[in-house]
């Protein structure tokens, strides 16, 4: 069946379709009802099935692919890689469930993961799937703040830990993060699971809370933890992303769902089967980790490698030596990482054998069509941009070379995957856009198996943020887009006020509060600057408290300090600019994209609204006179 008919029929005939695509896993049970979508935009897939993610991304394999490797932890920080097969995953994972329930963490229980790209994240995730317990991986470039406010929507039962990630050969360690995180939080688990590679010879613990994962894994050596069933619509992790308040949200997937949709696009989308290599760069942090460097390889049978380092250490050949090495068959980053190669000379590519690789997987950011040419003429495979969101946890917009590979259009991250329902719509009327009209792009309800069931313990915010912005119950994907007659979709960027850095989704919310918790700062406006490597980079216009005693450089550089400290260096404002005034409505809300256009020189847009056209000339006066910070 080619893709037409294939996406034809996972629209108009979904319990078919999904009923089908639901033979690619284990069920213990199987579902009774595939679809109820009886209170939308609630919807749950395989009712009554009852599965399990662990189980079926590692027992399932022993039998046939035992021997076979499961995963390949490669780290050119440490210098170590660890060659994992599908037996010595599961005898790991036993071990970490044993440690886990002797923690005393069960079914329905939260657990933190605050790791860089290290094999114990993995086992670590694994573990709380087979035990029913609800993961919650925080990217290891965040700060204490970012942590402690997911530790207090999480609530775990547990914390897990490394001690130290490492950076261009530089140690960063964890652990005091961690504590501040913890002092910071109000719901503090009374466990913390430290894996230590002895990277933080100063680590501080705290006695009776903070435990030792070598040691209790020598305690836990042959446990053998039976798998808990989950019904299909149970919670299986937690991933939270930033939305346009300060207070991120906790992304929940489902446990069947989610297994059929990494199933199913694992195979046809990334064109990965059992015994076939994939290489992702990305963090186990983020939803690319969960979903293409954990379960969607690892749930067909397939060898996941797992990479912690910079693409351009110990030299820029390192990625393809290790394609060459693993024989890799599907590779995927982001473009911000293949900006990174282009800064190095293009000889880099041609150096190792790549007769295995056969697609270069790219997303998280638009994808400028010079890096496009650059990197397909480079290593001479099709380069698949795709279309995703955390929330929906697999690909949205993409091209299937597993299935059938429909041409590439640069610009464009191509057609709806299947089961989505895809439209573009006018923001104005609310109808929907004729073709190489601008829309918002949006999903018609019910979501696909795999999207988000809802905000952890808030549906009220799952159907606020997300199904309230037209008359018709619609998922806003808070993108803007254009389709053309062939149904391909080009992403023009947020309609919302999140920024996309290097990939990663920050809200400006989040940096302007803590821009704002440095004493000097009266109000604080953050947007995104376009910027060569990283896509985007955030800019900050502040304004001083009356009497503060600060100078404008030593303010900015206190709030650069404030935003590294709180948020991590992944926020850290590029520019920082003082003023006398931020542009604002009459009723007070700050007019960010008219801040945005004045930075890049484009038209501000209606500025009826504007309470004080003075502000605004503050405004260019600053830009003319040039940052208080940066450059
Ligand atoms: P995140 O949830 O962090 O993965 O960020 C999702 C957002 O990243 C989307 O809403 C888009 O704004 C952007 N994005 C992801 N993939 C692409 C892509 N292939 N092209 C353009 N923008 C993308």
């Amino acid at each position: 069946m080619g893709y037409d008919e294939f996406y034809r029929l996972s629209v108009e005939e979904p319990e078919r379709f999904w009923g089908e695509q639901a033979r690619l896993i284990h069920w213990e049970t199987p579902p009774q009802q595939i679809l109820d979508a009886t209170k939308l935009p609630f919807r749950q897939w395989f009712v009554g099935g009852t599965t399990n993610l662990c189980y079926n991304a590692v027992d399932r394999h022993l039998a046939e692919r035992g021997e076979q490797l499961a995963l390949v932890a490669i780290s050119t920080e440490t210098g170590v890689t660890e060659e994992i097969s599908y037996r010595v995953l599961y005898r790991e994972v036993n071990r970490f469930a044993g440690i886990l329930k002797g923690l005393g963490v069960g079914r329905g229980d939260r657990v933190v993961i605050y790791m860089p790209n290290m094999a114990e994240a993995v086992y670590a995730m694994l573990a709380c799937a087979r035990i029913g317990a609800i993961h919650s991986v925080v990217f290891g470039g965040f700060a204490a703040h970012n942590l402690a406010l997911r530790i207090d929507d999480a609530e775990p039962k547990l914390l897990i830990c490394a001690d130290a990630g490492m950076r261009g050969g530089k140690v960063i360690p964890y652990k005091p993060l961690v504590d501040a995180a913890l002092a910071e939080a109000k719901a503090p688990p009374p466990h913390v699971l430290i894996v230590s590679r002895g990277l933080d010879k100063d680590m501080q613990r705290v006695a009776g809370r903070d435990v030792d994962y070598a040691r209790l894994r020598a305690e836990h050596m042959n446990d053998e933890v039976p798998v808990a069933w989950l019904e299909s619509n149970e919670p299986s992790y937690l991933l939270y992303t930033s939305g346009t308040t300060g207070k991120p949200k906790g992304i929940q997937r489902d446990v069947g769902g989610y297994a059929v949709a990494m199933a199913m696009s694992t195979r046809l989308v990334f064109d990965i089967g059992p015994g076939q290599v994939m290489f992702s760069t990305s963090d186990v942090g983020w939803a690319v980790g969960h979903s293409y460097n954990v379960y969607g390889p690892l749930i067909v049978g397939a060898t996941s490698l797992l990479y912690e380092g910079l693409p351009t250490n110990p030299d820029p050949g390192i990625w393809w030596r290790l394609c060459e090495k693993y024989r890799v068959r599907t590779m995927f980053s982001s473009p911000t990482g293949i900006r990174l190669l282009k800064k190095q000379d293009v000889s880099w590519l041609k150096k190792a054998d790549l007769s295995s690789l056969k697609w270069l997987f790219l997303a998280g950011e638009p994808l400028d069509e010079p890096t496009a040419h650059w990197i397909t003429d480079g290593l001479g495979v099709p380069v698949i941009d795709n279309y995703w969101q955390t929330e929906t946890g697999w690909p949205v917009l993409t091209l299937m070379p597993g299935l059938e590979l429909k041409p590439v259009k640069w610009g464009s991250p191509g057609l709806p995957a299947p089961g989505y329902r895809m439209k573009v719509i006018n923001e104005a009327t609310g109808e929907e856009a004729a073709a190489g009209e601008k829309g918002v792009l949006v999903m018609v309800p019910p979501l696909p198996p795999g999207c988000l069931t809802t905000v952890w313990r808030d549906d009220d915010r799952y159907v606020n943020s997300y199904f309230s912005h037209f008359r018709e119950l619609l998922y806003s994907s808070l993108d803007w887009a254009i389709r053309d007659a062939d149904g391909y979709t080009n992403i023009l960027g947020r309609t919302d006020d999140v920024i996309n850095v290097a990939g990663h989704r920050l809200g400006t919310r989040e940096i302007e509060e803590s821009v704002a918790t440095y004493s000097a700062v009266a109000e604080a406006a953050v947007i995104g600057m376009k910027d060569e490597l990283k896509g985007q980079v955030p800019v900050v216009f502040a304004t001083l408290k009356q009497g503060a005693a600060a100078s404008s450089e030593e303010a900015a550089r206190g709030m650069q300090q404030a935003v590294t400290e709180q948020l991590g260096p992944i926020a850290r404002p590029a520019r920082i600019y003082v003023v006398n005034a931020l542009p604002k409505t009459r009723s007070g809300k700050l007019l960010r994209r008219s801040l945005q256009a004045l930075v890049q020189h484009t038209d501000p847009g209606d500025l009826s609204t504007l309470d004080d056209p003075a502000s605004l000339d503050e405004v260019r006066k600053a830009l003319e006179r040039g940052p208080d910070l940066g450059s």
